[in-house]
């Protein structure tokens, strides 16, 4: 009997996003305004929507203009996450 290894299918599926893809932010919602919170250290940041409704947070840029969405870097722990569409 020959035990069964990974298969050429699994490899396939391992190898299918090279892109490394940053975790996204919680959203919530309290009081009318709109909050992220970073998933490593639960940094509250207030989020803010622009003219075109994409979701943009006051003083902290998009750093990575090569993964869709907006990514930040948090300001307390440098993770870099993404702030979820609303
Ligand atoms: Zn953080």
């Amino acid at each position: 009997m020959i035990s069964k290894g990974i298969s050429a299918q699994n490899i396939a599926d391992a190898q299918r996003e090279p892109v490394v893809q940053s975790p996204t932010g919680e959203f919530i919602e309290n009081n009318g305004f709109k909050f992220v919170i970073c998933p490593k250290c639960k940094t509250k940041y207030k989020v803010d929507t622009d003219e075109n409704g994409k979701p943009h947070i006051t003083g902290l840029p998009d750093v990575d203009i090569t993964e869709p969405g907006t990514q930040i870097y948090c300001l307390k722990c440098g993770t870099k996450f993404t702030i979820p569409e609303v």
